[in-house]
């Protein structure tokens, strides 16, 4: 059963990137194993993906530890700071970077154990109330910032679009998460990564130049 799920959304993603004029093969799948058990975690595993996303660290250090060591695990939630321990220790990319008082928890904790930190900065686009992450005219400054520190690496932006009940409308914030990676030039950091587009809109996200999506729902079934 997954492994037909990840099938058609391969297909998806290949479709929607030739549409959008980008390479297929750029495009990481990231499977979102919120609430999803160790077991059918594995079998998805087996189907060969490569990369895992979890929100919370609670829930993702047991699965963490009963899974193969060589999974890439994405850390895709709020981030507090007194978890960036655990965080750096088991996660290759954090996609939530959203604040400087983060970032240097994050530096100061990567420093004391001589490793150097991946992270997206995540993008308020539709300024959301309820939504973390800068304004995109906040971007800049941030980024300015962020070069001063040795260990925190930034590759790219993360956001998450509005739920709709119509994905096409989704297209003009995937669209906004786009021309500011374009448009930000820091020099010493390359936006290398655009991670956005979920269940509901990651076709539409890979239109628009994602090259890391989020899909939780549509491989795994609807979440209790
Ligand atoms: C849960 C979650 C996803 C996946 O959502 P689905 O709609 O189940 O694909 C993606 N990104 C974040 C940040 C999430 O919390």
């Amino acid at each position: 059963m997954i492994n037909e799920r990840l099938t058609s959304i391969r297909e998806k993603i290949s479709e929607a990137a030739v549409k959008g004029g980008y390479d297929p093969g750029d495009v990481k799948l990231v499977a979102v194993t919120k609430n999803v058990s160790t077991g059918v975690i594995n079998e998805a595993v087996k189907t060969g993906i490569t990369d895992l996303g979890e929100n919370r660290l609670q829930e993702a250090l047991p699965k963490i530890a009963g899974l193969p060591e060589d999974i890439n695990w994405h850390f895709i939630g709020y981030l507090q700071t007194n978890k960036v321990k655990d965080v750096i220790d088991n996660f290759s990319l954090i996609h939530s970077l959203d604040r400087w008082k983060l970032a240097q928890a994050l530096e100061k904790r990567a420093q004391q154990t001589d490793t150097d930190v991946a992270a997206l900065v995540q993008i308020n686009t539709s300024g959301e109330e309820t939504k973390y992450g800068l304004a995109p005219e906040e971007l800049e400054d941030f980024l300015t910032d962020i070069k001063e520190l040795k260990r925190v690496k930034v590759k790219g932006l993360m956001s998450m679009a509005p739920f709709t009940e119509d994905p096409e409308e989704t297209r003009p914030y995937f669209r906004m998460l786009r021309d500011l990676k374009e448009k930000t030039e820091i020099p010493g950091i390359e936006l290398r990564y655009l991670s956005m587009g979920m269940t509901n809109d990651y076709h539409i996200a890979v239109e628009e130049g994602a090259n890391i999506v989020r899909v939780g729902t549509a491989l795994f079934g609807g979440r209790t």
